[in-house]
């Protein structure tokens, strides 16, 4: 799929204000700082679609962009941000909660994580928590520019064998780089392919 047009259409603190239409929503979440806004504004063609974490106050809001006016594009918050305090956590975990949960164009959650890392335990209890919740989703090895190719293939494989712990088929996965523009038409073209099944 080529992206034709992207453009930003509401931010909102509450799952249930969302946009009233039932275009199909693909989300995007991550640890603060995982490099989301940076794959987002990549996928998308548009340098600063979406807001990195530099910017206070919009990374706490679900962000929809309308792409190709057929899907929308969802920035969630990310989450495990500890110096924000407990209580912000506890909303914007909420906020999460309820979008993941109880929206129902959410056709696929892109949950993000560093490529350079051993998988982290709040990633692993969320992608459990997916799980249980029957949420479906894929995952995107983020910023595999800052390290050899083997490097990623060794940290991607030790993610995936920790979660063949867990279950029995794996999630779809792709490895990507903001910085280099690698892993844009897999993403693109995986959604494409909801999109039209
Ligand atoms: P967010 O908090 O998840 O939205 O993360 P950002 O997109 O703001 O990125 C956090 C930091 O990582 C910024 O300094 C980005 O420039 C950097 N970054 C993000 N993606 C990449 C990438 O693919 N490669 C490299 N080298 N740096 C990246």
């Amino acid at each position: 799929m080529e992206i034709t047009s992207a453009e930003f259409v509401v931010s909102n603190s509450r799952a249930d204000m969302c946009p009233a239409t039932h275009l199909p929503e693909y989300a995007f979440i991550g640890r603060s700082n995982v490099g989301k806004s940076s794959l987002i504004n990549m996928l998308t063609k548009q340098p600063k679609l979406a807001m990195t974490s530099a910017t206070p106050g919009k990374t706490l809001l679900i962000n929809h962009f309308l792409v190709n006016k057929e899907w929308y594009l969802v920035d969630l918050p990310g989450y495990g941000y500890a110096q924000r305090g407990k209580k912000m956590m506890d909303k914007i975990e909420k906020l999460i909660q309820h979008y993941v949960l109880e929206r129902e164009q959410m056709t696929c959650l892109f949950v993000l994580v560093d490529s350079r890392l051993a998988p982290q335990k709040i990633d692993m209890e969320f992608i459990e928590w997916l799980g249980e919740n029957g949420v479906p989703f894929a995952i995107i090895f983020t910023k595999a520019d800052k390290q050899s190719a083997g490097k990623t293939r060794a940290n991607v494989d030790i993610y995936l064998s920790e979660l063949s712990k867990q279950w029995e088929e794996l999630p779809p996965y792709f490895i990507s780089s903001a910085e280099k523009k690698t892993g844009r038409k897999e993403i693109l073209d995986y959604i494409e392919q909801i999109n039209h099944s």
